[in-house]
């Protein structure tokens, strides 16, 4: 039977699509080399008939069969992706070429996880796909902007050139359980802060805007868009409510049941001012769009970290 490779598969979003393959019964390659992912994301899947666990680095050629890539392998949080940016942008650009060099001799459709960064500090609000972006092509995030828009070129040249079946979705802030406590990005930082007491953390005056998607939701997007085979792509996938930092400060305190107060730090450099997505095209194209309100998303969040930091403290 053939299988399908996830790459990142050890990480948030691709251990929870590992789960999803299996539920399918589908047989599942998960390549990861666990910078930001964790063998802990995928324990309960070890030992499945149906799942394997490679450890690889895309960035080096990679030979094995497969019928369906997902390729998510990148680090997603501002902090992971610039601890190491030259590392960061040969995962988007070398790894992305090795695994359309796969694709190309195995035949197989790939999925590539492409980001609502490709749109920058944007000047459409909200972002259509036809937006060409607003990239600082010099700052501290380009290393993942620039690495998944060539990613995107490159799809699209394997696609042109070789007939590379390619399914493109650009992911908006996605959310839930597995996610690094300690990865920086805002709702895990916001959630733990809260959990410990201890105030939450509002970088520049809050009221920059995201759209948070609960990641049951963004796991079925992945699999409508590679089921159908009406359009490459690019597709926005993400939450079309749009909150400022502030607001979910205040969805968090309320389902934490916290009084932390609120701290105000220093604006990262470049961080986009707003970020909502325009889905016309997933809804018409994919029939998708998300089910799963904020507070319902970070009540089972907070649930997950709440588990994590008993596991930890017994
Ligand atoms: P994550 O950091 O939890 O997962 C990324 C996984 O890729 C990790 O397991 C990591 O160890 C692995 N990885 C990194 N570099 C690798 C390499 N060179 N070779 C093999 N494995 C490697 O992040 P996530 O939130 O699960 O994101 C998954 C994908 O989705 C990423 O490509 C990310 O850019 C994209 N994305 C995520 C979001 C989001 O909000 N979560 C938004 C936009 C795009
Ligand atoms: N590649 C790989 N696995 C494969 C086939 C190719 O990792 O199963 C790599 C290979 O190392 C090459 C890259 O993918 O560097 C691009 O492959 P392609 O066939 O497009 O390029 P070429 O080998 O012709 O340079
Ligand atoms: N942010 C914040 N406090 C934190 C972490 C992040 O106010 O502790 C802000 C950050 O400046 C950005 C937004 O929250 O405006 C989302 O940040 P995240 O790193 O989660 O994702 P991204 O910037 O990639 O959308």
């Amino acid at each position: 039977m053939n299988s399908v490779l996830v790459t990142g598969g050890a990480g948030f979003l691709g251990s929870h699509l590992c789960d999803r393959l299996i539920q399918l019964g589908k047989n599942v390659i998960c390549l990861d080399n666990f910078f930001t992912g964790s063998k802990q994301n995928i324990a309960h899947l070890m030992g499945h008939p149906r799942f394997e666990l490679m450890r690889h680095d895309i960035v080096h050629p990679i030979y094995l069969e497969a019928s369906e890539i997902y390729n998510l392998a990148c680090p997603a949080s501002p902090v992971a992706y610039q601890y190491n940016p030259i590392k960061t942008i040969k995962t988007s650009t070398v790894g992305m070429v090795n695994v359309l060099g796969l694709a190309k001799r195995c035949r197989a459709k790939v999925l590539h996880a492409s980001t609502s960064e490709v749109y920058g500090d944007p000047a459409v609000h909200p972002q259509v796909e036809e937006y060409w972006g607003h990239v600082n092509p010099l700052g501290p995030r380009s290393c993942y902007d620039e690495g998944k828009r060539i990613a995107e070129s490159l799809c699209m040249n394997y696609h042109q050139a070789h007939q590379v079946p390619i399914r493109i979705v650009r992911i908006f802030n996605t959310y839930g359980p597995r996610m690094d406590p300690n990865d920086g990005r805002v709702i895990s930082n916001f959630i733990n802060q809260a959990l410990r007491g201890e105030p939450l953390t509002i970088y520049g005056n809050g009221e920059q805007t995201r759209s948070f998607c609960y990641v049951d939701d963004l796991i079925d997007g992945f699999l409508k868009m590679m089921e159908q085979d009406e359009t490459t792509g690019p597709i926005n996938l993400g939450n079309p409510v749009e909150n400022s930092m502030l607001e979910l400060a205040e969805a968090v305190l309320q389902v934490v049941d916290s009084d932390s107060q609120l701290e105000y730090e220093a604006l990262p450099t470049d961080d986009p001012r707003q970020r909502c997505p325009d889905i016309t095209k997933a809804r018409n194209l994919l029939q998708w769009e998300p089910q799963v309100s904020l507070k319902e998303g970070l009540t089972k969040t907070v649930a997950y970290y709440q588990d994590l930091m008993k596991q930890e403290t017994a």
